[in-house]
């Protein structure tokens, strides 16, 4: 009955606006449906301007949405997708706006989903799951979880939203747990048609495994999901920083750690950083950050040969998860804002790519000096137990990842914010080209939570047609794929 009103409302604004402007009919019927608490037209409102100028990636921001909706509950979002469709406008769907891809959470002149507003949190003692909605931050989550001396998985940095897990989700507890994506147990989804849905290992069994690191909002929009928590006591950790010289020493550290760590309590990500600086060749611009973390208070000998290298900073102490979320320092990810793009590679760890691939990166530092503010290299390791972890749970996830070791880099590239177009053009070229250049293994799957839009990673993965059959079953008329941005496998 409700559907049927919303229907005829928006047909009948959608025909005084005209057919020239579907995003402020959508937003007009949105207004008197949900009501003006729920809607911001006004792109001078504070709450308007607040969600506009929330994007990691900050050229998002230059996008104006015809209005931006809150919505409460899966029912309110039900309505936006409902009414959306109806007036043939244009849409996003916002959860922490960290994906820099041009409209994967950003629109111009449609309505923009901010799911902000969508936040309750539970445990569940006995069972030991959590359940989250989708508008919280993975810090907020992180901070609520440890009052039960539990955690949930989820991304590195406490700033990034909940899509992160859509996406796959890689933590410092994957090697024990698996992704994030691989710790769901339910999801209740809102469909490109307008109906709530569970999916789950019983109910939409198809649903469940594409939204299980294949990418949000291609199938629906996730209003509520309830994951394994994991225990969460004290982890010895910290940063270790070093200078340019040491880079074969850590180089040849990070390669033994990934190959032959045998501890999935242990895990690493590795930063290398290039800060806008005169290189002349020496790579006197160049920081090394590993961040070594530890799941207990004894990490034996794995970190070893990190701390014996020598280095300008070291933080190893005891920590709490969401005081390791907070290193190096509280806020990362938000003070990282600026003109950022993602590109992600993934390569074995038994041959030359290791090198291969930071080799390049640095060379093309070197010879674009000027044209970024920020250039940053990331190992994040795929050990064999997370790989297997994977597999134990809902056997496996939408990558369907090949057996470990291997690693993904992510490279992020942040240009100046002044750049004239086609400086801006040419310097993304170029930087594609270099990264494309390095190859990738065959065989293995992209990373979406890392990849460009023009990566296409979906197409990597093996389940690549059942993705595509899931997709064509739950949006048949292709509603998400030609009206929101995003990772689709039609
Ligand atoms: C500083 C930083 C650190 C990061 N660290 C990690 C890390 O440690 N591990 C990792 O795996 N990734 C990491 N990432 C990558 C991150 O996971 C992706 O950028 C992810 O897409 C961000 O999710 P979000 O909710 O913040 O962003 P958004 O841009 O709001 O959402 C991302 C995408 O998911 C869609 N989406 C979001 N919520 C829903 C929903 N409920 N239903 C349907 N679709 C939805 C959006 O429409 C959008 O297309 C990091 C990114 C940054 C910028």
């Amino acid at each position: 009955m409700v559907i049927t009103i919303v229907l005829l409302c928006v047909q009948l604004i959608t025909r005084c606006y005209g057919a020239g402007s579907p995003g402020p009919a959508a937003c007009a019927n949105l207004t008197g449906s949900l009501g003006i608490t729920k809607v911001s037209s006004s792109p001078l409102s504070l709450k308007y301007i607040s969600t506009r100028q929330d994007y990691w990636n900050t050229l998002q921001s230059r996008y104006q949405p015809s209005c931006i909706v809150y919505p409460k509950s899966a029912r309110d979002v039900s309505i936006a997708v409902q009414a959306i469709r109806a007036s043939g406008s244009r849409f996003a769907v916002k959860a922490g706006g960290h994906n820099p891809n041009d409209f994967f959470s950003s629109v111009d002149q449609g309505v923009l989903i901010d799911l902000g507003s969508l936040n309750a949190i539970s445990y569940n003692a006995t069972s030991t799951l959590a359940t989250y909605e989708p508008g919280s931050t993975f810090g907020d989550l992180y901070a609520y979880y440890a009052q039960f001396g539990r955690t949930i998985l989820g991304p590195t940095m406490g700033g990034v939203g909940t899509g992160s897990a859509l996406g796959g989700g890689s933590s410092y507890l994957s090697p024990q747990y698996g992704m994030a994506c691989d710790n769901f147990r339910e999801l209740e989804v809102v469909l490109p048609n307008g109906e709530i849905v569970i999916a789950s290992p019983e109910s939409n069994v198809d649903l469940f495994f594409a939204l299980r690191g294949g990418g949000g909002n291609a199938y629906g929009v996730v209003t509520k999901y309830t994951v394994q928590s994991r225990p969460a006591g004290q982890f010895y950790s910290g940063n270790v920083m070093y200078l340019f010289e040491q880079t074969d020493a850590v180089t040849l550290a990070i390669k033994n750690f990934m190959q032959y760590n045998a501890d999935p309590k242990a895990s690493i990500v590795a930063t290398y950083l290039k800060l806008p600086t005169p290189g002349l060749g020496l790579n006197l611009d160049e920081a090394i950050l590993t961040f070594l973390v530890y799941d207990g208070l004894d990490p034996g000998d794995a970190f070893t040969n990190f701390t014996n290298i020598p280095h300008v900073v070291e933080t190893m102490a005891v920590r709490t998860y969401p005081q390791v979320i907070d290193m190096p320092i509280p806020y990362l990810a938000q003070l990282t804002r600026g003109n950022n793009i993602f590109r992600v590679g993934v390569h074995r760890s038994n041959d030359s790519s290791y090198e291969l691939a930071l080799q390049k990166w640095r060379d093309w530092a070197e010879s674009n000096k000027g044209s970024y503010q920020l250039l940053a290299f990331n190992y994040e390791p795929v050990p064999q137990s997370l790989t297997d972890a994977s597999k134990a749970q809902n056997g496996g996830n939408a990558m369907q990842m090949p057996d470990g070791p291997w690693f993904w880099v992510s490279y992020i590239l942040m240009t100046p914010p002044l750049l004239p177009q086609s400086n801006y053009d040419s310097v993304q070229a170029s930087f594609r080209a270099m990264v494309e250049s390095v190859g990738n293994a065959e065989g293995l799957p992209l990373f979406i939570n890392d990849a460009n839009s023009d990566q296409n990673p979906l197409s990597t993965f093996s389940t690549y047609p059942q993705l595509q059959i899931v997709k064509n079953k739950y949006d048949p008329d292709h509603f998400f794929s030609t009206k929101t941005g995003g990772w689709f496998s039609t």
